[in-house]
């Protein structure tokens, strides 16, 4: 499903202008070098795989967190 061909090398795709197409995901009106994601769409779904992958690391550390709050009560004290 492309109007073109597809750039042979990474240099032709670098110096291909920016197309203009609709943004897969959220529908929008996009412009970028390979059909994709928006610029908007790519952000969020960067900021929820950071997200996703903080708030693994937040249960992988909870057991630590439960030890954590009795060390500073015993330093207030
Ligand atoms: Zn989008």
């Amino acid at each position: 499903m492309t109007d073109g061909p597809l750039p042979s090398t990474m240099e032709e795709a670098l110096a291909a202008p920016p197309v203009g197409f609709t943004c897969p995901r959220c529908g929008s009106a996009a412009e970028a070098r390979s059909y994709g994601p928006c610029q908007r769409c790519r952000d969020e779904l960067r900021s929820f795989f950071v997200g996703t992958a903080r708030d693994v690391e937040v249960r992988e550390y909870e057991p630590k967190m439960n030890v954590t709050p009795n060390a500073v009560a015993l330093k207030d004290d």
